[in-house]
């Protein structure tokens, strides 16, 4: 089966920083690079590198040739990946010395395809395949009330939060996946809990504590592995790619959590984003 990813493409600009800066403050960064990021981006590549056949579709600008060639080699196939003339995304993330990060977002090209475009690209999807949705795109909606006519099975991230983007996206999705923070955003502004939210299958992530799904009626728990983080950034991208490659290749719930959040503790112990995401042979070496 295909995993299709209607998905940002950003250049992250990192810097390690003391603290968060305040307002008003300049700060010395300690360090700098730049490398591979974006949520769209982190979530082919850990679906590649779980194993899954991963079709990005997104957009990058003349500062993004390298940015497409990278997530080629790092497994994904890129044949839906425009070349257009609008800047590539990009983020500035400061990563303070417990690890947190605070960033800011410049989508630039990710936010420029066309509903046409996309359904081109969403062509060769059939049944049984998966279609992953953020925030970090346009015309979400769109994408994912056409895959669901076709039977591909929507994994939706309602990461960055917006709750037009949720209440827009929800109807056609199969899997709503959130960390804690936008699990409590979506529940007090819908007025309910994750247990009865309008949606199939839910997956919260927890950070150290873990992550939990629920569907059919019932929850599925699983603990952080013990790791000293260095840079969490795409921890939840790593956790969501993985468990929808494994559920994508036929892994029950409770392996694809396993799976995961093995997947994402190996992210946490290293920097960068996309290209710290670990391939399926390491996860298996750190779960034996
Ligand atoms: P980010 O925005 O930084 O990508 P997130 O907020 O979307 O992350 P989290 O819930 O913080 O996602 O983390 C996702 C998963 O990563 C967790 O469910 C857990 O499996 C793993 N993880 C995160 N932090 C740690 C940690 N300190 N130790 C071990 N695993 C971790």
């Amino acid at each position: 089966m295909t995993i299709f990813n209607l998905g940002s493409i950003n250049a992250d600009h990192v810097y390690s920083v003391p603290h968060l800066p305040l307002p008003g403050e300049t700060l010395a960064a300690t360090g700098f690079s730049i490398g591979l990021g974006g949520k769209g981006t982190n979530q082919s590549v850990a679906a590649a590198r779980a194993g899954s056949d991963v079709f990005h579709i997104g957009a990058v600008g003349p500062d993004g040739v390298w940015a497409r060639e990278k997530l080629a080699e790092l497994g994904v196939n890129v044949d839906g990946v425009s070349q257009i003339q609008t800047p590539t995304g990009h983020a500035i993330i400061n990563v303070d010395a417990n690890a947190e990060n605070a960033i800011v977002l410049f989508p630039g090209a990710n936010v420029s395809l066309s509903e046409s475009e996309i359904s081109r690209a969403l062509e060769a999807g059939k049944a049984g395949d998966t279609l992953l949705l953020q925030n970090e795109t346009s015309h979400q909606a769109f994408a994912a009330e056409l895959a669901q006519k076709k039977g591909i099975r929507v994994v939706y991230s309602a990461a960055p939060f917006s709750i037009e983007a949720v209440r827009a996206v929800l109807p056609f999705v199969s899997m709503l996946a959130m960390n804690e923070g936008e699990a409590a955003q979506l529940c007090a502004a819908l007025g309910t809990n994750i247990e009865n939210l309008p949606v199939p299958e839910t997956l919260v992530t927890l950070g150290s504590k873990g992550a939990q799904w629920h569907g059919n009626g019932s929850n599925l728990n699983v603990e952080s592995f013990s790791v000293v983080p260095v840079d969490t950034t795409g921890a939840g991208d790593t956790f969501a790619g993985y468990f929808a490659a494994a559920r994508d290749q036929g892994a029950d719930v409770a392996q694809a959590l396993k799976l995961a959040s093995a997947a994402a503790a190996i992210k946490v112990t290293r920097a960068g984003a996309a290209e710290a995401i670990p391939a399926r042979a390491e996860v298996d070496v750190f779960l034996s």
